[in-house]
């Protein structure tokens, strides 16, 4: 079973993403490592005693529609229950409407732990914060005071309704419709599809934000709105009036994440109500409305990419666990009487320390985005720095630590043997939950786009730039800290740095002569290079922090072992991003 690894996290989030730094430097007001480690210890146990208990009976019995009402599995109204007596909805809300206003960094540690305990159940908060952000960031005082409350409470939770079934990651082209009304309110119409916690039983009142497009929008993105729109409508006094014209027509039947209800949602077909059209407050300027999504986009995505590192820990610890118990052969060493367990076989503890590494590495990763975002709020002086650390971080936390999650529970379940493909022992479910994360939230080859195209070219590079030379010095400080343990990892990592130079200056070459398909033809490979190199890097730094303490000879030894080993993947992906781009377009005949 799965226990939250909270020293680890703490360890993470003050050492190596910016956390003690931050406290130190007095950007994060009264808080303090107490307060820091208090929530974190009470997060893991939430996750550990509560959540993953009831993963199992999520997945068996998943979400179900019945006489049009979506019924969660057994126990989880009571878990959300639980959940939103605990505050947890409302770590990083503002104060004003009930939340802690807590930094990002101590949230997304959070829904790690929540994520390894199930992933199913944490998406529904998930969204709720996101919903929470994008309302707090773009909407009227008026909507601001009628649900912000009671969405940070967590009574009521929050969706993102964007996907049609013609329109996925082109948003440019969705149909929903909305009509101005004279009382200021507009009417939806449409079809949304794969809408997660888009009906359900566990709270009061459920809040959709919904991307639609007004009869006068120009076409494509600039002519998409935001729009609020309760399942129930509110009344004067907050209480709940009439049900809204809208509702789940159907639930998806999934790969994993079975607890999650993914639903099409109909809005507008005159179900509900006297006139057709669910009832919706414009949220921002009209036709504006795909920035505030991206407002709550942005924060899902680093969410989750909390997703692939929660599902990596989990399937990590229980392949582990599994190792030592398990015994088959003789190890090459082994000294002991009878059969080795198969942890001591080399190949199998190749494969562990490769999870292991690569669990740290996208945790490290996604925990110094959050350090980013949190700076780019509070580090007044530095902000635009800041935000374009944040965004040139969030497709990397965001598709590394997804393909990390897939990977890893892949190979948890290879740890397993036969056992692993079983579903009682649940290494299955960790790959079937995983597998979604790289699709969602713009599939890592939309993230791929991103980076490569809109985030190596902030401030003309300089960003970027100026980030390398700091892994760079990350890779001068394990040279010259005699630290013996360390074996070839300087070398190793200044080896990858270098590689990841070339392969960026050659792709903002492209950007800039406009050469896009060659850009955009290594753009994963690229993705994967930086998160490797990061991960080398990242690990160091915990290494190296933890050195004067004592007790760095594990952390030492793991990162001494992903240089030596795994950064070795970087050159060939440099080559392929420099050098694979006329070769793919040669052979894409193959495909015709
Ligand atoms: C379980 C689940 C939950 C979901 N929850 C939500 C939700 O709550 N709200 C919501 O709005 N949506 C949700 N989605 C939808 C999800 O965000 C989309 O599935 C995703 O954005 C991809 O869109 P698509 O499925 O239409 O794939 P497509 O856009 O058709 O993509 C198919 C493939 O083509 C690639 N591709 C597409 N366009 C390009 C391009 N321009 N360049 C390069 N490659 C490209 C993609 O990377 C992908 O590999 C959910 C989906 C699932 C399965």
């Amino acid at each position: 079973m799965y226990k939250a690894p909270v020293e680890e996290i703490a360890f993470t989030l003050k050492h190596v993403a910016g956390l003690g730094d931050a406290i130190e430097a007095g950007l994060l007001g009264d808080l303090g490592d107490d307060l820091v480690d208090a929530i974190l210890h009470e997060a893991g146990r939430f996750a550990t005693d509560e959540v993953a208990p009831l993963a199992e009976v999520g997945d068996r019995q998943g979400s179900r529609l019945v006489d049009g009402r979506v019924v969660t599995p057994d126990g989880w109204r009571d878990l959300y229950k639980n959940w939103i007596a605990g505050g947890w909805n409302g770590l990083t809300a503002p104060e004003d409407f009930g939340g802690q206003a807590l930094p990002h960094m101590l949230n997304v540690a959070a829904l790690e732990m929540w994520n390894s305990g199930s992933m199913a159940f944490a998406l529904c908060p998930t969204l709720t914060m996101g919903a929470i952000e994008a309302i707090n960031s773009h909407a009227s005082g008026e909507l601001k005071n009628t649900y912000l409350a009671k969405l940070v409470s967590g009574e009521w939770t929050g969706t993102m309704n964007l996907t049609e079934p013609h329109a996925g990651s082109d948003l440019g082209v969705l149909k929903t419709r909305a009509e101005r009304r004279d009382d200021g309110t507009y009417r939806i119409f449409g079809q949304k599809i794969f809408i997660t916690w888009g009906e359900h039983d566990a709270a009061d009142n459920i809040i959709h934000l919904v991307l639609a497009r007004l009869p006068d929008a120009p076409a494509g993105t600039r002519g998409i709105s935001l729009f609020l729109v309760p399942k129930f409508l509110v009344n004067a006094d907050g209480s709940l009036g009439a049900r809204n014209d809208l509702f789940a027509h159907s639930l998806e039947h999934k790969l994993g994440i079975h607890g999650s209800p993914t639903c099409t949602m109909i809005y507008g077909d005159g179900k509900f109500g006297e006139e057709k059209g669910a009832i919706g407050w414009l949220v921002g300027e009209e036709n504006k409305g795909l920035a505030c999504m991206f407002t709550m986009m942005n924060n899902a995505r680093l969410a989750v990419g909390m997703q692939g590192v929660a599902i990596a820990e989990a399937a990590t610890q229980k392949a582990v666990a599994y190792a030592r118990e398990r015994v088959q052969g003789k190890a090459p060493n082994w000294a002991g009487g009878g059969m080795s367990p198969i942890i001591d076989h080399p190949d199998v503890t190749r494969t562990l320390l490769t999870m292991k590494a690569l669990t740290q590495g996208a945790r490290a990763i996604s925990y110094t985005c959050a350090h980013a975002i949190d700076m780019s709020h509070r580090a007044a002086d530095r902000k635009q720095h800041w935000q374009e650390r944040a965004a040139l971080l969030t497709p990397i936390a965001k598709s590394f630590s997804t393909d990390v999650g897939v990977d890893v529970a892949s190979s948890g379940i290879q740890v397993h043997g036969g056992m692993g493909f079983i579903e009682e022992t649940g290494a299955a479910r960790y790959l079937r939950d995983a597998r979604i994360a790289p699709i969602y939230e713009g599939t890592n080859g939309i993230q791929a786009i991103d980076l490569v195209t809109r985030k190596l070219t902030l401030s003309d590079g300089d960003q970027v730039h100026g980030f390398i030379a700091e892994l760079k010095q990350i890779a001068d400080q394990v040279r010259h800290s005699n630290l013996g343990g360390f074996g070839a990892t300087a070398n190793r990592l200044d080896s990858a740095i270098t590689d990841l130079g070339e392969a960026t200056d050659w792709l903002l070459a492209q950007v800039r002569d406009a050469k896009v398909a060659e850009a955009l033809a290594g753009a994963t490979p690229y993705q994967r290079l930086f998160g490797l190199v990061l991960t080398g890097c990242y690990l160091a730094k915990g290494g190296l922090a933890q050195a004067p303490a004592g007790g760095a000879e594990g952390r030492i030894a793991l990162c001494r072992f992903a240089a030596e080993n795994l950064l070795s993947e970087v050159t060939a992906l440099k080559d392929s991003v420099i050098n694979g781009a006329a070769s793919l377009a040669a052979a894409k005949i193959v495909l015709a």
